[in-house]
């Protein structure tokens, strides 16, 4: 197996530089990074402009079979949501694993080879239990491995309709009954080399908050240190006036006083925050993750992120419904989003953009050691062609802003190829059904419209 590159370009911490060898050890873990110099034999020539592998830091894996299925009404974020529960209501662990795989695997494509799995449909029908009570979550890593790309669990509490609103229907699907069955479940879960644990809160509206003390308490590895907790923050305007009916204060407030808040807490969305909650996510460096084509999609609105940035949290970004999966359309969303609102260009620098697509998602999900092309971190490479109709003439500096998922040519996950030519190895190799005939395949199961 070779584990050493030649690129003819790479995006190295500082930016892009030309004519770079990268090699890695036998683990996957890069070792040297050469700028300005020859290839040698035994080289894999990798063409283009070659990426830190893209995190994905907001998935919901099955959402990707609401795509084209929700856009024939008027409606809004909450006319969608009981589409997706009829969807919810479908799935089991046999048609989850088929359809994560797909959808992964459409991830690996577009050149993201680590995945925030913010997974909720944990139960069976009625909330029953399945005999191992983390079938859904184990499918979902079942999934990752097929795929081939990295995947943190980021397995959600989700205890609550809306603040003091019980669960009905098929959210009972969602239900641990109370945070500490939620907690004592999770711990059954174990890593492996591709995979890690992590924990969400769904949201203020789904956690009481006397609960939410216990997810951070939850949220210990076993060596003793904080492990991601990602929660739904203020998408909707509905949750801050519900909390603050409820509470007295908007739900960034809430999360700080109940210790969320914090270097290993991703708050999703941030849409509608107010000043001071902006102020409590920078201060605590919070990482926010924006969701643009998924936002812009539910009629959500625009968030803040150039204020949240400014005021100290990390931005990262997510695909999170899969209306598409194409992750320089989300960096392209943060940025011209902001163009929208103020008026001016250049609201987030290329570099800013590269960080919210590969070391800050991989930071949120409890990847510290991924997303940069330098010696010591995971070596997952991402190859963007350089000579298709949309990049053709760009600089490689500004790729970043023009490219598309289509452009991904190769794809390397801890040194191994995953993708190359715009084929994935493993799910289109001679004689197997291409990723789009899985996908069609999986969505149609999952509907019962085989
Ligand atoms: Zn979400």
């Amino acid at each position: 197996m070779t584990h050493s590159w030649w690129c003819e370009h790479a995006w190295l911490p500082a930016g892009p530089v030309p004519r770079v060898r990268i090699e890695a050890t036998q683990q996957g873990v890069i070792t040297t990074v050469e700028p300005g110099v020859d290839p040698r034999p035994g080289d894999t020539r990798l063409p283009g402009l070659v990426m830190p592998g893209f995190a994905n830091t907001h998935s919901h894996a099955f959402h990707r079979a609401l795509r084209g299925r929700t856009q024939h009404d008027e409606g809004t974020f909450w006319t969608w949501r009981d589409r997706m529960y009829a969807l919810a209501d479908k799935l089991d662990p046999d048609s989850y694993l088929a359809l994560a795989t797909a959808v992964y695997a459409e991830m690996v494509l577009a050149g993201i080879t680590c995945v925030g799995e913010f997974h909720y449909l944990h139960h069976g029908p009625g909330g029953a239990r399945y005999g191992d009570p983390n079938a859904m979550g184990e499918a979902l890593r079942a999934a990752a491995h097929a795929a081939g790309l990295r995947l943190t669990l980021l397995d959600t509490c989700y205890l609550r309709g809306g603040i003091d609103v019980p669960l009905q229907g098929v959210q009972r699907r969602f239900d641990d009954g109370d945070a500490e069955s939620w907690a004592d479940r999770v711990s059954m879960m174990s890593d492996d080399d591709t995979f890690r644990v992590a924990a969400a809160v769904h949201s203020v509206r789904a956690v009481p908050a006397e609960d939410l003390d216990v997810v951070v308490e939850a949220a210990v590895g076993e060596d003793g240190m904080p492990r991601p907790v990602h929660v739904h923050l203020s998408e909707q305007p509905a949750e801050n006036a519900a909390c603050i009916a409820a509470y007295g204060c908007t739900p960034t407030r809430l999360l700080a006083d109940h210790g969320v808040l914090g270097s290993a807490t991703t708050a999703v969305h941030a849409t509608h925050v107010t000043a001071e909650d902006i102020q409590l996510l920078g201060e605590s460096t919070t990482t926010v993750c924006v969701c643009p084509t998924t936002e812009r999609d539910l009629a959500d609105g625009i968030g803040p992120a150039r204020a949240l940035a400014d005021a100290g949290a990390a931005i990262a970004l997510g695909t999170d419904q899969h209306v598409m999966v194409d992750m320089f359309a989300e960096g392209r969303g943060l940025e011209t989003n902001e163009r929208l609102r103020s008026g001016q260009r250049g609201r987030f620098s290329l570099t800013e953009l590269v960080d919210a697509l590969a070391p800050a998602g991989h930071a949120a999900l409890g990847w510290p050691e991924g997303g940069r092309l330098e010696a010591g971190s995971l070596c997952d490479l991402v190859a963007v062609r350089l000579d298709t109709m949309r990049t053709a003439g760009a600089l490689p500096a500004q790729v970043p802003l023009v490219a598309a998922a289509g452009d991904v040519d190769t794809v390397v996950v801890g040194g191994r190829t995953v993708v190359s030519g715009g084929r994935h190895h493993a799910l289109e190799g001679v004689g197997q059904d291409t990723v789009a005939k899985l996908l069609l395949s999986a969505v149609q199961e999952a509907w019962g419209t085989h």
